[in-house]
């Protein structure tokens, strides 16, 4: 390819990933397959690889970072990034709606104009777009100066290097907050606490952490999201609406959050505030409140600001989950990876609706830092679906308290030694034949989301485990009626219940099974992800690093736990055992619609591809691949040296492809898809 048509194509590719990408990742709703987006990366790719000088600011592989940084610059924000008021009451929310009423010289039963969103518990920066292209990129700082983070924002796939359409602007400036999703929280922090590195206290937090990395990858690893709804500078865009703004920055290609309001009148915006608390919990994000702002922006310039924020807006805060109550005692949980977690046992409280007996103390270095001691009274704070954690002492000069709590020296549970490795905060017990271990791992093969095991509950892993019939995950699978009648409480009846739910569990689905392995990193979502990508566990034990990465949403970090997973003998050993118990594993539930939906394939003989990536492309369009020719195979794709399986797609009439002509097939399927 000559350089005139390579630039030609690299701008092509661009704006045809650009637009994948915005449907996969701001509309949800991907048109092409993994597969096929991935082809038009690396073609992409290549392109600049050989033309380096094509590379854009905005190309889409400019997502995945470069060199590291050594510290941030320091930006300062054309016009202040602005606080907004708190209010807490209904009555302090109608003072406002007064004051703004005063203050536009409106009658006192005026119904004034606002929008309501959700006020989104994450981080506010600053992107600054000229003609169109993302060019630089900031933190809030102190709301005049921020840290410029730009490789880290380009990582976020939300935030789009371009903006669509073709009337762009010569000057933007999009403002809005990127955020962390609860259950992605909850694996980072999990994957956090594993790796004996500090949890994060929540996932504002954990955004601001991820974002703040001078190594660009590993903010590209962390799956954050950006929601736009404000404005700085701007050249060749003016709004007369806040509303007239969130519907541009959405055709923009942004996530505008769907649950914003429009409220005419100040009474509408109690009843959103009302609503949107009900929705709270339900939630995929954090959210502390509802942030309400003036519709019109002539009323908004009317109002104009105070020192340090404006005038038109505020913030209605819900009343923070937290709650005063007494510890009782410390114990000391040991989790599936031999973590050691000290737990207060805390009086009974209410917290936001739930009644709260435990919270986590992380490590021993934060209880050092609060230095929470039995007896102290504390301040327990419960953020979303997370496990509430112990926020402070509040009476840390109380006399008489009890001792400093210290880390024992052997495990609570097996006795065994206890190790610290340096740089880690984690204590962890070093036998993985831990009984706590063991038991933790089973609970969580077992639980609803991984391999859906009813009848299977605490109590029985607990005697299971301890009667010495379950060591890990695939005995569940060789489990006799002989042994279960022994245990406390079971009769024949739950004894039979217990057998049958533990055989229904084989047919199961890849990533339901890959979740239930308990691999670092690889929580429901990413479980299935790789599901998708990969046929069979064979398949990613096989990968490398390499070749995991080359997967859409995997990142050095998770590529690396999968390995380390795999490297370890007995990981290997175990899903050897597992293979040998007749799981019955479904295809992957893929977006519908792939036109070889339904199609059974089996490949024979010598294929020039990784048969891998055959079984993939077929996947990709819908398609299944089998190991055995039957009736129901439609095609046997037959490399050299195809034997027997070949002979039966003769005899049974079973169209036979050349592997050429099964990539022209595939190329067919995905022209039409
Ligand atoms: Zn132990």
């Amino acid at each position: 390819m000559n350089r005139r048509d390579a630039e030609k194509r690299a701008r092509e590719l661009r704006r045809e990933i650009q637009h994948h990408d915005h449907l996969y990742h701001v509309l949800d709703a991907p048109e092409i397959s993994d597969a096929q987006y991935d082809r038009l990366f690396r073609e992409l790719r290549e392109i600049e690889e050989v033309h380096p000088d094509l590379v854009t600011p905005d190309s889409p592989t400019q997502r995945v970072g470069g060199a590291p940084q050594t510290e941030f610059g320091a930006v300062r924000h054309s016009i202040p990034m602005l606080s907004l008021d708190n209010a807490f009451s209904v009555e302090e929310v109608r003072e406002f709606d007064a004051r703004v009423k005063r203050g536009l010289a409106l009658a006192e039963d005026a119904a004034v104009d606002y929008v309501a969103e959700p006020k989104i518990d994450g981080l506010a920066i600053e992107l600054v777009y000229e003609k169109g292209v993302f060019v630089r990129g900031s933190t809030r700082g102190d709301g005049t100066t921020g840290e410029d983070v730009t490789p880290n924002l380009r990582t976020v796939k939300t935030i789009p290097l371009r903006l669509r359409g073709d009337e762009l602007p010569a000057l933007l400036e999009v403002r809005g907050e990127v955020y962390f999703e609860k259950a992605k929280f909850a694996d980072l922090n999990r994957a956090q606490e594993e790796a004996g590195k500090a949890p994060f206290a929540n996932p504002r937090n954990a955004a601001a952490g991820s974002l703040r990395q001078l190594d660009v990858h590993v903010t590209a690893s962390r799956p954050l999201r950006f929601f736009a709804y404000a404005i700085g500078s701007a050249e060749g865009i003016a709004f007369e609406r806040h509303r007239e703004m969130l519907d541009r920055f959405s055709a923009f290609g942004f996530h505008v959050n769907p649950l914003a309001r429009d409220c005419h009148g100040i009474e509408n915006v109690v009843v959103a505030y009302r609503n949107l608390h009900e929705k709270r919990e339900s939630l995929p994000y954090e959210i502390d409140g509802m942030v309400i702002k003036v519709d019109r922006v002539d009323q908004q310039r009317r109002l104009g600001m105070k020192s340090r924020s404006p005038r038109w807006a505020l913030a209605f805060k819900f009343e923070p989950i937290e709650a005063t109550t007494v510890v009782d005692d410390i114990l000391v949980q040991v989790g599936r990876a031999g973590v050691l977690t000290p737990v207060a046992a805390i009086e009974p409280v209410r917290v936001g609706g739930v009644e709260v007996s435990r919270a986590t103390l992380h490590n021993q270095d934060e209880v050092t830092r609060k230095d929470v001691r039995i007896g102290d009274t504390v301040l327990v704070h419960r953020a979303g679906d997370v496990i509430p954690e112990v926020e402070k002492v509040v009476d840390p000069d109380r006399r008489g308290r009890g001792e400093r709590f210290c880390m024992p020296e052997k495990c609570p549970v097996c006795g065994s030694g206890i190790v610290k490795i340096e740089d880690e905060v984690a204590h962890r017990c070093v036998n993985a034949a831990c009984p706590a271990q063991v038991k933790e791992r089973i609970r969580h093969f077992a639980s609803k989301r991984a391999m859906d095991v009813e009848h299977l509950g605490d109590k029985t892993v607990e005697q299971l485990v301890e009667r010495g019939f379950v060591k890990d995950v695939a005995d569940l699978y060789a489990l006799r009626k002989e042994q279960l009648v022994e245990l406390e409480l079971f009769g024949e009846k739950s004894a039979d219940n217990l057998l049958a739910a533990i055989e229904k569990s084989k047919k199961t689905t890849l990533s339901r099974l890959l979740h239930g392995l308990g691999i670092r990193h690889v929580g429901e979502v990413t479980a299935k992800v790789l599901a998708r990508a990969f046929p069979t566990v064979a398949a990613i034990e096989a990968a490398s690093v390499d070749d995991l990465q080359r997967v859409r949403e995997v990142g050095p970090e998770l590529a690396a736990a999968i390995r380390q997973f795999f490297d370890e003998p007995l990981n290997r050993e175990l899903v050897r055992r597992l293979e040998k118990v007749g799981l019955e594993i479904a295809p992957e539930e893929r977006p519908a619609g792939g036109a070889l939906e339904g199609k059974t394939f089996v490949f024979t003989g010598t294929l020039a591809m990784k048969r891998e990536d055959a079984k993939a492309l077929v996947e990709s369009q819908g398609g299944h691949a089998s190991g055995s020719v039957s009736a129901k195979t439609e095609y046997v794709v037959a490399g050299e040296d195809a034997g027997s399986k070949l002979d039966k797609a003769k005899k049974l009439g079973v169209k036979i492809l050349t592997e050429a002509e099964f990539l022209e097939l595939v190329k067919k399927a995905e022209a039409s898809s």
